[in-house]
């Protein structure tokens, strides 16, 4: 069986076009091409290890260098952390920042900084069930 199928895709309501966040918000201000103009810094070949929190306030990122986990670097929040590292990847920066279940975070040597048993738990599998049929041209 060939594998296919439609999915939504993002539609600008501007112009019709299939469009993301990269092409409608950063490259039209210059946030990719001018350092002068740009509000945000946009850092590659870094993963994030964990919030800094001072008691339970996030006042920043611990990150390293991607290829060299041993090259770590400490960026300070202006005003809000925001952790969006996906489904798997959100719940694994949270317990190596100390939030998360108590007993996993105890096992590894985490210091608990808040106790929430249910980050990284409850997941469910995403059923798909494809039914391919074939239209004329
Ligand atoms: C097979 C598949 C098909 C899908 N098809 C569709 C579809 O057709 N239509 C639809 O609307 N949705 C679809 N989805 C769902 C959609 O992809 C997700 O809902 C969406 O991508 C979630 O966006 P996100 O930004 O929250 O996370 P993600 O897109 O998962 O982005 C998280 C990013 O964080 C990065 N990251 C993780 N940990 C770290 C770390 N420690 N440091 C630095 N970076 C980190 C990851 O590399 C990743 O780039 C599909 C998902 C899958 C798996």
């Amino acid at each position: 069986m060939r594998s296919g199928g439609y999915f939504a895709k993002l539609i600008s309501t501007n112009d019709g076009r299939r469009t993301n966040a990269a092409h409608n918000y950063l490259y039209q201000r210059g946030h990719c091409t001018s350092a002068s103009s740009s509000k945000i810094r946009i850092t590659t070949r870094r993963t994030v290890v964990r919030v800094l929190l001072n008691d339970e306030h996030a006042s920043g990122l611990e990150v390293c260098d991607t290829s060299d986990p041993a090259q770590r670097e400490k960026i300070t929040a202006r005003r809000m952390v925001l952790v969006c590292g996906g489904a798997l990847g959100t719940p694994i920066i949270l317990e190596r920042s100390g939030i998360g279940d108590r007993e996993i975070l105890d096992s590894l040597g985490i210091p608990v900084v808040a106790d929430l048993p249910g980050v990284g738990r409850e997941y469910q599998d995403h059923q798909v069930y494809p039914f391919p049929s074939a239209l004329l041209p």
